[in-house]
């Protein structure tokens, strides 16, 4: 059970979804934690799977692994960075989840011969989670967002849980909804109205929201913040302006001046027990949307974007927030081109020459079999033009995949992913995965989460660490196949990371008196970059892709 006296904060979306509820949960835990207060952050995901580790990142975006393994929504990685901390898995649930252990809980007469319903079975089932949460944490706060949109069906019963949170604890709940203004471009006014429907819908739940966060274009304006407050019952001062912005980071200063930690605080009677000093976070802020620093251009190859006509690259979001990380530190500007893989395939040397001109080469993670030769082209470019080049996870195995083909003569070089029967399985199923494929059990099996690393002394990878043993998370069913590794490291390649038993590797590499940064990781690297503490081998990797590095 939860503490006596533990703090709810429930955001729910209004009017349409995409309006930036995670950023908002984000904010206010980042200025609750600023105020004095251990603060955790919970994602709460409608959706019947288990967890989202089977959706396809075209469709839902990346797949966000916690230090524990647990495969979650993309929103928790937000929280992560704005926390700066590590959460945990009583900090997310789906309804998928929550039904298995309701299920789960009746086949074992756990519910003594009664008959079990959504409610209030279910709605108690996810209590118990949000108050398990609060407990796990020893944190103050919980600051709980519920995925889709006020009016959906499927994320009725949490709201449901929430409204009888705050019946048990009155006085220790809060509902902020973040809803959208629009502003017609035919009418020319910012449009109160779906805000209104949007309250009158969650009223009709019998939940009354105490803030109102109104995302718009333009900044709302006090003749709108009043309609607002008439109309929906909201305190005038608890309906907080958020125009849009250049960059995520901004929203919590924003946030601060308008006072909404503040706000938050006086309403669940917490005093504050320190003014919020966000100065290393503006100074992180500004250096990120800094638009006059150098420019340092990569190409990320990839293939989760193609979404009817529209580009879309959330399937690798930590990734790209790592490079905005370390290219903040170095005072640098990271400008992001999409290279799709499969256009890549396609001709020949003049179809590679979209890779021309550019400071970096990374291909992040990836599954199956489409694009993986215009990877696999992308990364002999790369290291044939000496043009620096990170691989993740997928883009680890393919690096090594492209040595043996071309530097070791070996044609057939493959991963058993794509073609099972290769002459040369330079990468090979993990044997514990073997049976796991074998009885099509796809969920939550990887070799998921926080494995050590050991790192081998002067390589790049141990200077870039300055550490010999690290951790990093993990997502994958494939592995280097060590029958190669000695062959591959008499041909120039070097294991730079192992597992401290030497069996599996982590860490591949070119030493730098033949490439200027030739490196791929086993694991997530860009899981685990904060803001305020960037990764240290997207640092390097941007370091020696740097526009003034090469000049030297
Ligand atoms: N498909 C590869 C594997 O399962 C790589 C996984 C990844 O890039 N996350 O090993």
């Amino acid at each position: 059970m939860a503490k006596e006296g533990h703090k709810y904060i429930f955001v729910l979306g209004g009017v349409m979804s995409g309006v930036g509820k995670g950023v908002v949960t984000s904010s206010i835990g980042l200025l609750l934690q600023q105020k004095g207060y251990p603060v955790n952050l919970v994602k709460v995901d409608p959706y019947l799977n288990v967890d989202a580790g089977t959706m396809n990142p075209t469709e839902h975006g990346e797949v966000f692994v916690l230090r524990s393994g647990l495969e979650t929504d993309q929103d928790m990685g937000n929280y992560e960075r704005f926390l700066g901390r590590d959460l945990t898995n009583a900090d997310y649930m789906t309804s998928g989840m929550v039904y298995q252990s309701v299920i789960e809980r009746e086949r074992a007469l756990g519910y003594a011969g009664k008959c079990v319903e959504a409610v209030p079975h279910v709605r108690d089932e996810i209590m118990a989670r949000m108050e398990a949460a609060a407990a796990h944490n020893g944190s103050r706060v919980s600051v709980v967002e519920i995925g889709g949109t006020i009016g959906d069906f499927q994320n009725a019963l949490f709201i449901e849980a929430a409204r009888v949170l705050k019946m048990k604890y009155p006085d220790d709940v809060l509902f902020v909804i973040v809803s959208y203004l629009p502003t017609p471009g035919t009418i020319g006014e910012m449009k109160t109205k779906p805000t209104q429907m949007a309250v009158r819908d969650l009223n009709s739940y019998g939940v009354q929201p105490d803030f109102i966060i109104a995302r718009s274009k333009e900044p709302v304006d006090e003749k709108r913040k009043e309609k607002l407050s008439i109309s929906c019952n909201v305190r005038k001062d608890h309906i907080i302006s958020a125009p849009d912005i250049a960059s995520i980071y901004e929203a919590p200063i924003n946030f601060e001046k308008d006072k909404l930690g503040d706000a938050l605080l006086t309403a669940l009677s917490l005093p504050e027990k320190r003014r919020a000093s966000l100065a290393v976070w503006s100074k992180f802020a500004r250096a990120v949307a800094n638009k006059k620093a150098p420019v340092v251009k990569v190409a990320i190859v990839g293939k989760y974007f193609d979404t009817g006509d529209f580009v879309l690259s959330d399937a690798y979001l930590s990734v790209i927030e790592a490079l905005k990380f370390s290219a903040a530190k170095l005072g640098l500007r990271a400008q992001i081109t999409w290279v799709n893989s499969k256009e890549l395939e396609k001709g020949g040397a003049k179809t590679l020459s979209v890779l021309k001109g550019f400071d970096g080469i990374l291909v992040p993670g990836g599954f199956g079999e489409s694009g993986i030769e215009g990877k696999i082209k992308a990364i002999q470019f790369a290291r044939e033009q000496k043009i620096p080049y990170f691989g993740l996870c997928y883009g680890m195995q393919l690096m090594v995949i492209e040595y043996a083909r071309h530097v070791l003569g070996l044609k057939d070089a493959n991963t058993a992913e794509i073609k099972k029967n290769a002459k040369d399985l330079i990468v090979d199923v993990m044997l514990e995965q073997k049976k796991h494929l074998a009885d099509n059990k796809y969920g939550g099996t990887m070799r998921l989460g926080v494995y050590p690393a050991h790192l081998k002394k002067g390589t790049i990878a141990r200077a870039a660490y300055k550490n010999e043993l690290v951790e990093e998370r993990h997502r994958h069913r494939y592995e280097i196949n060590n029958a190669y590794v000695a062959s591959l490291e008499a041909a120039g390649l070097v294991f730079s990371g192992t597992s401290p038993d030497r069996s599996l590797m982590e860490i591949a590499e070119l030493p730098k008196t033949v490439h200027p940064f030739m490196l791929g990781t086993q694991f997530h690297p860009e899981l685990q970059a904060r803001p305020l503490d960037p990764h240290p081998l997207f640092t390097e990797f941007l370091r020696a892709a740097s526009p003034k590095k090469k000049k030297q």
